[in-house]
């Protein structure tokens, strides 16, 4: 048995209806999109499964709606002043976690020999889509203002 057959080469999400709802093929998606997609499945409620070797899954919508229902389990938001506000503060959270998770996930990007100043001027650097190039310029620009408001000038290389 060689190396890449006893590794899994993809894994597949069933949802409690026993739908496969979906697949990652590990050989072609990078590795660490992969850990990212087989923890939020987990979250998600769905059983993930490895597959070894060359496979095909049929994926298929869900059938109970549970998927579904887990992905967008927020409340839509309600009417009133209070209600208002705490949406607001939900939003803002939301979009805190999304940035952290943005600057995480470029950050595993990065080459050990990189400085953080190197990895903004070649942010898209071990990336290889163009959705995660864009990804990459725009967690380098959100760095770029931050730093810029909270590294005085004299200290930045
Ligand atoms: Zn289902």
């Amino acid at each position: 048995m060689t190396e890449r057959e006893a590794c899994p080469s993809g894994f597949v999400a069933k949802c409690r209806c026993g739908v496969y709802v979906a697949a990652v093929d590990i050989l072609r998606a990078p590795e660490v999109d992969a850990r990212t997609m087989l923890g939020r499945w987990l979250w998600d409620g769905l059983t993930v499964e490895p597959r070894f070797g060359s496979w095909l899954e049929k994926i298929d919508a869900c059938q109970c709606g549970k998927s579904r229902q887990l992905r967008s389990r927020r409340p839509r938001p309600e009417r009133g002043a209070e209600h208002g506000r705490r949406e607001l503060q939900a939003m803002s959270d939301t979009t805190d976690e999304i940035v952290r998770a943005a600057v995480h996930w470029w950050e595993s990007h990065r080459p050990l020999s990189f400085t953080l100043y190197e990895h903004l001027e070649h942010y898209a650097v071990n990336t290889c889509s163009e959705p995660e190039k864009n990804l990459a310029r725009a967690v380098a620009n959100a760095v770029r203002i931050s730093l810029d408001a909270n590294v005085p000038e004299g200290e930045r290389p």
